[in-house]
C-alpha cells in the first residue's frame, strides 16, 4: 500500500543527484565521487533504455548508487525496478538496512514513501496446503543411504512443524538453523506442482501468494538470479511486470543462470516419478519406468565419473527407454487438469505429472545433446557426477554458453544494470559482457573506481622464487614461506586456498609451527568462524571458495590475505572443460576466454577480502609464482586493484612486523 505524504507530483521529482545527496546527508555519509558518478550514469542509462555494466570497487556505496535512480523510475513510470543479488547476506541488506533507511530519507523529496518486497521462488516458500491437508512426500526417507540422516531429517520435520505455526512469512531463510532438501520438499513445492491460488484451498492465505501480491505493490522489488532467470527464461512471468532490472554481485550471473537450466537425471529422479504415479496408473505400466530406472541406476554405478563426449550405445538406449517409459506412464494419467473438485487427487496428480516430465523432458534434451555432428555446433553438455556415501550417481546436462539466451529473454525485453566490484577483467567488459550475451552495441561499461588508495594502503607480493604447485598437495617451500608470513602479521590471516584439501593440509601442517589460533574451514559453520576470526586478533582462517567471496572484515583483525595458487578451474571440471573446448572448437582461445577468465575473477574477489575500510593496511601474498611469470600474468594483474607490487619476500614481511607494531 503506497501512502502519499507530499505533493511532489511524479513528473517533478528530483535530479537523482539530489536525492543522492539528501540521502547521503540523513544516513550521516559523505559524499564520494565514485557514488555520485555511478549515480549518474544508472540515471542515465535507464532513460536512454541502455544497458550499463558498472565495476565500483568496495567502499563505493554502490546499492545507494542504484537504489535512488530505481526508486525514482518506479515513481516515474509507477513500476517496479527489480533488484537480483546472487546471496543472500546482500538480499538481507538491502532489505533490512539499506532500503529502509533510504526510504526514511528520501521520504519528503518523493510522492510517496518509497516501498519494497523481497520475492523468492516458490519453493522457498512454506506451502500452507501441502504442510496441512496435502498429499504426502512419498516416503522420501527412504532415499536416504545413511540411518543417522534420516533422523536428523525427521528432526528437521519435526522443527519446520513447529515453526509453520507461528511463521508470518513462511520463508525458508528466517528458518533457523536451516533445515535440508528432503526435510523442506515435505512442505514445498515447485511452480509446476503448485495447485494454482484459485484451485488451492488454502490459496487465500498461501505465503508464495502472498509474497506476490506484496512484490506487485512495491517501488522495488528484491529478488535473487535464479528467480530472475526463470522470469526471463520461462512461459509464466513470476516476477510482476518491470522495465528496469539491476543485477548486483553481476559476476555471479552466468553461473546462478547456468545452474537454474541444468537438469539432472538418476534412478533416484526416476523412482521419485514412480511413486508418485503410484496407484494413478496401472502397475504394468508404472513397473516399465521402474525397470527402466534400475538399468539406469545399473550403468550409472559402473560407468567413470567426468564429461561424456560421445554417447555410448548402452547408455543411448538406456535414456530412450527412460524417455519412452516416462511418456507411456503420462499417457496412461489421462487429461491434464482434471480432478478440478478435489485438492487432494489434484494435487497428487500435478506431483506425478511434474516428476514424469522432468524425467522425460530430462531424457530427451540428453539424447539431444549429442545430435551435432561436430563439437562446434554442440549447445549441451552431458557428464556424471559420481555419487558418495550419501547419494548415488547423478548425470547432468547444461549448455555450455547461456549468453544467447540471456540476450534474448533478460536483455531484449528491458534496460538491465549490472553491478559488482569486479566486472572489467584484464582492463576490459568484453569477456563479462561476451557471457552474458551482449555484443559491440547498446550497452555502456564504466569503472567507477574505489574510495582506497590501493598502491599506499596494499602490497601484492607475489613469490617467483617459489616452485610452481604441483598435484600433490603444498610443497614445503609453501607452508615455510606461509609461516613466515603469518609470524611477521602476528597472525591476522586469511589464508585462501584453491582446494579444501590444501586448506586442511595446510591447517594441519602449521597448527603445531604457530603460536597463534589457526581456524579451518569446516571445524564449525562458516559464519561462526569468520565471527571468531574477526573478533580476536591474532586467529587466522583458512579456507576455500566461499572464504574468497564471502569475508567482509574491517580492520585489524586482517592484515594478509595469502593465496596458494592460481585459481583455475579443476582441468576435470566438465562444464569449464567442455565451455573450454567449445570455445577452441570455434577458433578462439580457450584457455584465455574460459580458465583464465575464471582464474581472473576469483583472484580479483580473493584479493578484494583486504581492504574493507579506508583505515585498512595490509599484505596480499600469492604463493604461485606463475602470477609474475607465465604469459597469461599480464592478463590477471590487469584483473587486480593498483595495488603496490613487489616479488621480494623480504617487502611483505617488513611491512607486516611494522603493521604489527
Ligand atoms: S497455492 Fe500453491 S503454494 Fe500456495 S498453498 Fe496452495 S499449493 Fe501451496
Amino acid at each position: 500500500m503506497r501512502v502519499a505524504f507530499t505533493a511532489v507530483p511524479d513528473s517533478h521529482l528530483p535530479p537523482v543527484d539530489e536525492l543522492l545527496s539528501t540521502a547521503v546527508k540523513a544516513l550521516g555519509g559523505s559524499e564520494r565521487q565514485g557514488q555520485i558518478t555511478m549515480v549518474k550514469a544508472v540515471q542515465q542509462a535507464i532513460d536512454d533504455e541502455e544497458h550499463l555494466a558498472v565495476q565500483a570497487g568496495t567502499g563505493t556505496g554502490k546499492s545507494l548508487a542504484y537504489l535512488v535512480p530505481s526508486i525514482r523510475h518506479a515513481m516515474e513510470s509507477d513500476s517496479p525496478v527489480v533488484v537480483s543479488t546472487a546471496t543472500i547476506a546482500l538480499q538481507r541488506q538491502l532489505v533490512d538496512r539499506d532500503l529502509p533507511r533510504l526510504a526514511e530519507s528520501l521520504v519528503k523529496e518523493l510522492p510517496h514513501e518509497p516501498t519494497f518486497a523481497i520475492l523468492k521462488g516458490r519453493r522457498n516458500y512454506l506451502c500452507r496446503y501441502k504442510a496441512t491437508a496435502g498429499w504426502p512426500e512419498e516416503d522420501e526417507q527412504d532415499q536416504l543411504f545413511d540411518p543417522r540422516e534420516v533422523s536428523a531429517t525427521g528432526r528437521m520435520v519435526q522443527r519446520i512443524q513447529d515453526w509453520a505455526e507461528e511463521t508470518e512469512t513462511g520463508d525458508r531463510d528466517e528458518l533457523v538453523p536451516g533445515v535440508n532438501e528432503q526435510a523442506w520438499r515435505q512442505f514445498s513445492v515447485s511452480a509446476q506442482e503448485c495447485l494454482g491460488a484459485q484451485r488451492c484451498p488454502s490459496g487465500a492465505e498461501c505465503f508464495a501468494e502472498l509474497a506476490r501480491a506484496r512484490a506487485g505493490e512495491a517501488d522495488v522489488v528484491v529478488t535473487n538470479h535464479a528467480l530472475l532467470a526463470i522470469d526471463a527464461m520461462g512461459e509464466i512471468p513470476v516476477l510482476p511486470e518491470h522495465d528496469v532490472v539491476v543485477v548486483d554481485e553481476a559476476h555471479e550471473l552466468v553461473d546462478r543462470v547456468t545452474s537454474v537450466v541444468t537438469s539432472e537425471l538418476s534412478e533416484a529422479s526416476v523412482s521419485l516419478a514412480v511413486r508418485r504415479v503410484g496407484r494413478l496408473i496401472d502397475q504394468p505400466t508404472a513397473d516399465q519406468l521402474m525397470e527402466a530406472g534400475e538399468d539406469l541406476k545399473a550403468l550409472l554405478a559402473a560407468a567413470p565419473a567426468g564429461r561424456i563426449d560421445e554417447l555410448p550405445e548402452v547408455l543411448g538406449l538406456t535414456l530412450a527407454l527412460v524417455r519412452d517409459s516416462a511418456q507411456r506412464c503420462v499417457t496412461a494419467m489421462g487429461p491434464r487438469g482434471g480432478d478440478k473438485d478435489d485438492p487432494d487427487k489434484a494435487g497428487q496428480r500435478k506431483a506425478a505429472f511434474t516428476a514424469l516430465d522432468e524425467v522425460h523432458d530430462t531424457a530427451v534434451r540428453m539424447l539431444e545433446a549429442y545430435g551435432h555432428a561436430t563439437e562446434a555446433d554442440r549447445a549441451e553438455v552431458v557428464w556424471l557426477d559420481e555419487g558418495n556415501d550419501r547419494r548415488p550417481p547423478v548425470l547432468r546436462v547444461a549448455p555450455l554458453n547461456v549468453g544467447g539466451m540471456l540476450r534474448d529473454r533478460l536483455f531484449g525485453e528491458r534496460t538491465v544494470v549490472l553491478t559488482s566490484a569486479t566486472l572489467a577483467l584484464g582492463g576490459t567488459f568484453d569477456g563479462m559482457a561476451r557471457q552474458w550475451g551482449l555484443g559491440d552495441k547498446g550497452w555502456q561499461g564504466i569503472d567507477v573506481g574505489s574510495p582506497f588508495d590501493h598502491p599506499r594502503s596494499g602490497i601484492l607480493y607475489v613469490a617467483k622464487h617459489l616452485p610452481q604447485p604441483g598435484r600433490d598437495g603444498l610443497p614445503q617451500a609453501y607452508l615455510d614461506e606461509i609461516t613466515e608470513l603469518i609470524e611477521a602479521a602476528g597472525g591476522r590471516t586469511l589464508g585462501l586456498f584453491s582446494s579444501m584439501r590444501a586448506a586442511k593440509a595446510a591447517t594441519e601442517a602449521l597448527r603445531d609451527r604457530l603460536d597463534v589460533p589457526l581456524l579451518c574451514q569446516g571445524d564449525d559453520s562458516t559464519m561462526l568462524l569468520v565471527k571468531q576470526f574477526s573478533e580476536d586478533e591474532p586467529t587466522c582462517l583458512f579456507g576455500t571458495l566461499s572464504l574468497w567471496q564471502g569475508v567482509d572484515v574491517p580492520g585489524p583483525s586482517l592484515r594478509l590475505v595469502i593465496i596458494d595458487r592460481v585459481p583455475f578451474p579443476r582441468p576435470d571440471d566438465p562444464l569449464t572443460s567442455a565451455r573450454q573446448r567449445h570455445v577452441a572448437a570455434k577458433g578462439g582461445n580457450g584457455f584465455m576466454t574460459v580458465a583464465a577468465t575464471h582464474a581472473a575473477l576469483l583472484l580479483a574477489q580473493g584479493t578484494g577480502r583486504l581492504l574493507r575500510s579506508q583505515d585498512d593496511r595490509g599484505v596480499i601474498a600469492v604463493l604461485d609464482p606463475r602470477l609474475a611469470t607465465a604469459r597469461y600474468s599480464g592478463f590477471l594483474l590487469g584483473s587486480l586493484p593498483p595495488f603496490w607490487r613487489t616479488t621480494d619476500p623480504e617487502v611483505p614481511r617488513a611491512a607486516l612486523r611494522r603493521l604489527a607494531g
